[in-house]
């Protein structure tokens, strides 16, 4: 061990099983599943709960059995119940159809608020930046050991480690994450507002350079969140004029931000949206969520892909403990493994029709084809999508 005696006895009372970074639905879910299984498990989250965050707020239907197995049932706090779809374009093209499997609006600000309640009952949680984390192997036991640094100097140090910590980190750049490397066109823009629209669809209302969703959350308000190219945005002074001379060009947006009372003082934006492929696995550090990898959002899936990897994670981690055949390696295949399975295929698939839906062309050919023959665009969303998670 590298440390003096002092630090020694310091890492006896902070050493965990399992260290997670990032508190967001992956990391929360991993905590709640493993922590019920009596896994010494410690959560470092840089920001308090409640806060709000840019996203859909969309969440397939396909964790709710996951979720309820946590002990949380979305439902219960007035999640409004989807089961409707409507996208549409600037052609005036308009397609209606009804979800399979559905999902349910939430805020951000309350799920994951919601799940980090349910954590806390049996995990620990430090609020803190974490900027370093180490790995290394004993040279006589050849136990291994991550030490985790956070921005107020504390260490801890833990078995395993779940890097949970989303789309991007400032860990990905210590990490030196290839795709961290590469610049991305992407930004988005996020807003709760008042209006009248069904509670139970969810509009996907394409523009040049994007797209916006709207659909209503738990509090009766509706989530507006859009991703847009940089390009098509920097020839607007602000986020009130590109909304209401580029988006608007969408005659539903136009209504929208014409008549839509904003919640928030102003909305919420992030850049650098990066949809570059990534690894499960970096430097022995399990990655869940979008820090594995992220869905293009027209999807709506990329929470449920996030809760689903926390699910793979767990189920791995503590077969591999109750068997008692402690390899690292062993988990760090199987892992690899059963992510790729059940997410590769959906990336692929995601990013097939976001490249459709934003090239104006194919996505006038597309939607024209889909609106005569809607029934093809549930098949379109089973291809992004999984089977109820049971
Ligand atoms: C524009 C947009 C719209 C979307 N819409 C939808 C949708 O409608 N439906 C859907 O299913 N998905 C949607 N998604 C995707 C969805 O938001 C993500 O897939 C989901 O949030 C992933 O959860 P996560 O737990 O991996 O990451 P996050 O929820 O981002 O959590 C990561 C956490 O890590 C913390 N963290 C980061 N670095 C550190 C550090 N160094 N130390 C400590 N903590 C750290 C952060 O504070 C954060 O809380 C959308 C995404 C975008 C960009």
């Amino acid at each position: 061990m590298p440390y003096n005696p002092e630090i020694r006895a310091m890492i006896k009372l902070t050493h965990f099983d399992v260290l997670i970074i990032g508190g967001g639905l992956a990391g929360l879910s991993t905590a709640i599943h493993l922590s019920k299984q009596n896994v010494k498990v410690l959560v470092i989250e840089k920001q308090k709960y409640p806060h709000h965050k840019v996203c859909g707020e969309y969440v397939s239907n396909e964790v709710l059995p996951y979720l309820k197995q946590l002990g949380v049932n979305p439902l219960y706090h007035n999640a409004a119940e989807i089961s409707k779809f409507k996208i549409t374009d600037t052609f005036n093209i308009e397609i209606d159809v009804q979800l399979d499997l559905g999902g349910f609006g939430i805020s951000r600000f309350s799920l994951d608020a919601i799940l980090y309640d349910e954590a806390r009952k049996n995990s620990e949680f430090i609020f803190d930046t974490v900027t370093s984390i180490t790995y290394e192997v004993n040279d006589i036991s050849k136990k291994s050991i991550f030490s985790v640094l956070t921005s107020a100097n504390s260490l801890y140090t833990a078995d395993y480690v779940v890097g949970s910590f989303g789309k991007r980190s400032n860990l990905d750049k210590s990490l030196n994450r290839t795709f961290i490397q590469k610049k991305t066109p992407w930004m988005a823009v996020k807003g709760h507002y008042t209006y009248e629209m069904p509670n139970n669809q969810v509009q996907l209302h394409n523009f040049k350079g994007g797209y916006c969703g709207l659909s209503k959350t738990e509090t009766g308000q509706v989530n507006a969140c859009y991703l847009s190219k940089v390009s098509a945005f920097k020839k607007y002074k602000s986020i009130k004029a590109f909304q209401k001379e580029h988006l608007s060009k969408n005659k539903h947006l136009k209504h929208f931000f014409e008549t839509a009372v904003p919640v928030f003082e102003k909305p919420l934006t992030i850049s650098q949206i990066s949809f570059e492929n990534k690894e499960p696995i970096s430097n022995h550090i399990f990655m869940l969520g979008d820090s594995a990898g992220l869905i293009h959002p027209l999807c709506g899936n990329g929470m449920a892909m996030a809760i689903h990897s926390a699910k793979i994670f767990s189920e791995l981690y503590l077969k591999s403990r109750n068997e008692s055949s402690d390899s690292r390696q062993w988990l760090e295949d199987n892992y690899a493994l059963k992510w790729n399975n059940a997410f590769q295929k959906r990336l692929k698939a995601g990013s097939v029709i976001q490249r459709i839906l934003l090239n104006e062309t194919s996505s006038k050919i597309g939607l024209k084809i889909a609106s005569v023959f809607p029934q093809i665009v549930p098949s379109i969303i089973k291809k992004t999508h999984g089977s109820p998670m049971i």
